[in-house]
């Protein structure tokens, strides 16, 4: 491609509101344009990039014997009503109705559409193990849609979903799909670790998240210093006590102290002298089983997904002011557990110790001298709270725990039964017994994987694409385009790679060098080739390195075979 009649339009200063540096230099580098919040279009350059993940996802999915099909962005309310999804999935599923008043949805996932198809496909053992995937638009409503494509609106997944006949089976599926990723993000060239993770509103038994290691990451991970124990923020457990139970506690009562609108950790704490590890910080939520109370110390934040799973609850949320009112007899800021009516939920850290210090369901009242296990009915104890980095690793014991930060690109399910048991997608068995079948589903999010690997491959000056995903992998460089030699150089070798199918940009505008350079640099093209007349008066072209800056000078007739050794290198 010519450089003079692409559509490519680079900036020269930073766009305002790109928080990180992939959204900043894909808009530099006119990959992307934005429409709307969290919907992008992709330019000519960057939709190249996009198309070299998923070529690369095409071919591993394929290889790994999963076929390829694609299923419609608009779904039938009727299917996320079979699933039980269409209540529990909240605002961010763009819901509409068509002319006629039926409910329809932009798919956000395709569990519900490709169960059906396979309920409608499949109907024997022999049809199983089946794995399908598709490369497909999809539409979240995001609460905070940012940094570009990489928390988009709309965005660009490829989806897969395994049907086996049973769980050792559906385990091999996943297997399968597990090893694919590792294969995927190693050939687009990423720093990624696969990390234990909590099933979200897919729902189903396990699995593991996709990380490609970067600062600028949204998720935190825990990753043990010695074992090979990882698992996102949200799923990390803490070690466990060894004794599930309450201490002795001394004889005596809890006594009541005036606290005047001293309501959070801090205002306790300060206002009372205790350190926040001493205080219980008690949070009321509502569920689909009715409000709950849940206890961490005061040092301490409840994970909501730790405490969902735990009493198996189908959604929670904080609740507002007058279920807290209602559930504690008190306004925000006073709840305690004694004395409470509710299920009360407690971490297992609050086993270590007491005397505590915890709200006293009284407005402007605390109670001081509380032993958890003496003065407060607790139905439930459990792994309630978010581990932190430096604590103790849950599985060797010996190792600590190191806090890391990543990008989501590819997430793995073993669904179970979850999906085809609601909507009753079975089969025969060998043996003539009808049975559901055994699902997983496995996403890899593709706009998302190009952003993430700009954002562990760029400096100052601009991207440096692993030469697998780059757009081009050579840019051919003439540094003065009025020079007869210089130019026919450049040509030649333009051409000699395009001849041989090679993609490659010719930067024949007549521009200044330092332009040139710098669009290059920004651009992020993995290879460089400089034709200029100094060099070329004594018999040489220059291959720079992007990633690099190693220069190799080469004679003009024998670059395009170095070249290509090149290209098979990767
Ligand atoms: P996140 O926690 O980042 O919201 P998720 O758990 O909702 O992700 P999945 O439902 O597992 O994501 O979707 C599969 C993949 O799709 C993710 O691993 C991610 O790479 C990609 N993805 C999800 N949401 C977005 C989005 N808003 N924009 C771009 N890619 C996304
Ligand atoms: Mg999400």
């Amino acid at each position: 491609m010519k450089l003079s009649s692409m559509l490519l339009n680079t900036l020269k200063e930073d766009p305002r509101d790109a928080e990180v540096p992939s959204h900043r230099l894909m808009l530099r580098a006119g990959m992307i344009k934005r429409l709307a919040s969290g919907i992008y279009s992709y330019l000519p350059y960057g939709l190249k990039a996009l198309r070299r993940v998923e070529n690369i996802v095409r071919d591993e999915m394929n290889r790994a014997g999963s076929q390829e099909v694609l299923l419609p962005g608009v779904q039938p309310a009727e299917l996320w009503k079979e699933s039980g999804r269409w209540d529990l999935y909240g605002k961010e599923l763009l819901r509409f109705k068509d002319r006629k008043g039926a409910e329809f949805c932009l798919g956000p996932t395709h569990e519900e559409v490709i169960t059906d198809l396979a309920r409608r496909e499949v109907t024997s053992y022999k049809d199983l193990p089946l794995i399908l995937y598709q490369i497909q638009t999809k539409f979240r409503d995001e609460i905070r849609p940012r940094f570009g494509i990489m928390r988009a609106r709309e965005f660009i997944m490829k989806d897969a979903y395994s049907f086996d006949r049973d769980d050792a089976s559906a385990e091999k599926s996943y297997e399968i799909m597990f090893n694919t990723y590792e294969r995927i993000f190693t050939r687009c060239g990423l720093d990624f670790k696969a990390v234990e993770a909590d099933t979200g509103s897919i729902g189903g038994s396990f699995s593991h998240e996709f990380m490609v290691l970067a600062d600028t990451g949204e998720d935190m991970i825990l990753s043990c210093s010695t074992c090979k124990y990882a698992a996102n923020i949200e799923k990390a457990e803490s070690l466990r006590p060894e004794k599930m139970a309450f201490g002795q506690a001394p004889k005596g009562r809890p006594e009541k102290v005036h606290t005047p609108g001293v309501r959070t950790i801090s205002q306790v704490s300060e206002f009372l002298g205790v350190r926040p590890e001493n205080l219980v910080k008690t949070m009321v939520y509502n569920t689909d089983k009715g409000p709950i109370a849940a206890m961490v110390r005061g040092d301490h934040d409840v994970n909501e997904a730790k405490l969902r799973n735990l009493l198996g609850l189908a959604w929670l949320e904080l609740a507002d002011d007058e279920t807290v009112l209602k559930v504690t007899g008190a306004p925000v800021g006073f709840a305690g557990p004694v004395g409470l009516e509710v299920n009360v939920v407690a971490d297992f850290t609050l086993l270590d110790s007491g005397p505590y210090v915890t709200g006293a369901n009284d407005k402007d009242y605390h109670l001081t001298g509380v032993w958890l296990g003496r003065d407060a009915r607790i139905n439930t104890i459990g792994d309630i709270r978010f581990t932190l980095p430096g604590e103790p690793c849950p599985k060797c014991k010996k190792g600590v725990l190191e806090g890391i930060r990543g990008i989501e690109v590819g997430h793995v399910f073993k669904l179970g039964l979850k999906y085809s048991k609601a909507m009753n997608a079975v089969f025969t068995d060998v043996d003539g017994e009808v049975k559901p079948m055994v699902m997983g589903c496995y996403g890899i999010g593709v706009g998302r994987t190009v952003a993430a690997a700009i954002e562990q491959n760029h400096d100052e000056a601009g991207i440096a694409f692993p030469v697998s995903i780059a757009p081009y992998p050579f840019l051919v460089l003439p540094v003065d385009v009025k020079q007869g030699p210089v130019m026919d150089t450049a040509s030649r070798i333009y051409k000699d790679l395009c001849s041989s199918g090679i993609d490659v940009i010719l930067d024949d505008r007549d521009e200044r060098p330092g332009v040139k350079f710098k669009d290059a640099d920004l651009i992020g093209v993995p290879y460089r080739i400089t034709v200029g007349k100094k060099s070329l008066d004594k018999g040489i072209v220059e291959v720079k390195e992007r990633s690099t800056g190693r220069v190799k000078t080469i004679a003009p007739d024998k670059v395009t075979d170095y070249l290509r050794t090149v290209l098979k290198r990767t």
